[in-house]
Order: C-alpha cells, then structure tokens, then sequence
C-alpha cells in the first residue's frame, strides 16, 4: 500500500528504510526493499512490521545507490514471505514494487507461463517483472522494455521498477497515487510526501497515464504512450 524509491549517489537502503516508516499509517501487512550494487539486486522483503525487515537486515543492510522499497496491503495471495515485493524475474535482474490491482494479470500470467516463466508467488504483481524481462530481452534498453510491460497492464497501479546494470528507476502510474521528490543529488518517488520530506518539500505530483525515469543527474517524464509531459515543481508547505 505505500512505494518509495530513492537514486543518490550515496546509500539508499536507510531512506527507503525510514521511508516505509513514514507510509506505515496507510496500513499494510508486509515490508520489503531491492537495491541495487556492483554486484547485482538485493532484495529482503518479510510478512509483518518494516521494524521486523528492519532488524532483520540489520548488520546485513544490502548496499546500493539506487533502491526502491514497499508495504503491502494484500489483495492477491496471502500475506506471506513469497508474496511480500519486491518481485523479481527469473533472473533477478528486475525487481519492482507495485500498488493496486493488474486486472488482466489471469492472461498474462497464463500467456508467461506458456512461455515457460515460472512464477513463485500468488500475487497479480508478479507478472510485471516477467513482462519487463521478456520486453527487455527483444528491445534492449530497460526504458522501452518498462513502456512496453506497462502498457500491457489493465487495472490500477503505482509502479517503481530497478534493473541491474542501470542506475535508474523506471516508474508509472495509473489510479494509484505518485509523487517525485527533487533533492540535491538526490530523487525519490513515493505513493506520498511524508515518505520523504525529511530530505525535500521539492515535489512533482505525478499524474495518470505518466511515466518516469529517474537517473542520478536527471528525470525524464513521459506519457506511458511515449509523448513527452512537463509537470510542475511544487513546494510542500509543513509545519517545521
Ligand atoms: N495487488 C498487489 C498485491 O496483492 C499489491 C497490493 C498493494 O497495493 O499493496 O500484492
């Protein structure tokens, strides 16, 4: 029920952490993040509290620059470990979180399994991971194959997609809520403010049918269908 993203160049993993904190008043029932380094995807994800997913990392926190992280409120498959996001590919190359609800996921999965994916949880999720790697392995770049992945999906969703070997997120929306925090040298993408106003009140709300991807030095904004947007940059007002 709550996504938060971070690119710096720094690590990524205490603010995705404190992030989910922050998304934990929207209610949820599992906790997870994926991040990416040198050396691949992490990914650590649990039924239960982000204080549970917190000391369980603890002492272990996966290292990487750029991360994205999620609470669930479950809507297809049992809060469990294996249905807790992020969700990978077969590969665990692409890693992505989700809110809300892929309506044709019955199709999709059906037509991946045809493929041969196996898949590992219950979820509607899980075919998006699927989708982009199936994408990425006929178009190359991880933009192209994100477009083509969500453009396949009918329902609601907020989505935040890594993809080992690229210092990006990739991240669009449809009927679920997103929001681009601009930091100095650093971006976040979360489902709302509080998840990162303690690093900026620089915020570019995200509308339906958008598209995004965020690298360390810039964003490009899209529509899903491709057409270049521009948004404007509000400044949150708070109570200090
Ligand atoms: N439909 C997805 C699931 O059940 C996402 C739920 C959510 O918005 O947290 O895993």
């Amino acid at each position: 029920c709550g996504i938060i993203a971070r690119v710096g160049r720094s690590d990524s993993v205490g603010a995705l952490v404190s992030g989910l904190e922050s998304l934990e008043y929207r209610g949820y029932d599992s906790a997870g993040v994926a991040v990416k380094n040198g050396t691949g995807i992490k990914v650590h994800k649990r039924s239960g509290k982000v204080a549970e997913l917190k000391s369980a990392i603890r002492g272990s926190e996966p290292n990487g620059n750029v991360g994205i992280g999620h609470t669930r409120w479950s809507t297809h498959g049992a809060p469990t470990d294996d249905n807790a996001h992020p969700h990978t590919d077969e590969s665990g190359r692409v890693a992505v979180v989700h809110n809300g609800v892929i309506e044709n996921y019955e199709e999709l999965k059906a037509s991946l399994e045809a493929e041969g994916v196996e898949f590992v949880s219950d979820t509607d999720t899980e075919v998006v991971p699927h989708l982009i790697a199936s994408h990425l392995a006929e178009v190359g770049t991880p933009e192209e194959a994100f477009r083509r992945a969500v453009q396949e999906l009918d329902g609601s969703y907020a989505i935040a997609a890594i993809v080992d070997g690229f210092e990006a997120v990739y991240a669009a929306r449809q009927g679920s809520p997103l929001v681009l925090g601009l930091d100095d040298g650093e971006y976040f993408l979360a489902s709302d403010v509080p998840a990162f106003l303690e690093h900026t009140a620089e915020v570019v709300y995200l509308e339906d049918g958008d598209m995004v991807v965020v690298e360390p030095d810039s964003v490009s904004m899209t529509t899903v269908a491709g057409e270049p947007v521009s948004r404007d940059i509000d400044t949150v007002d708070w109570d200090p």
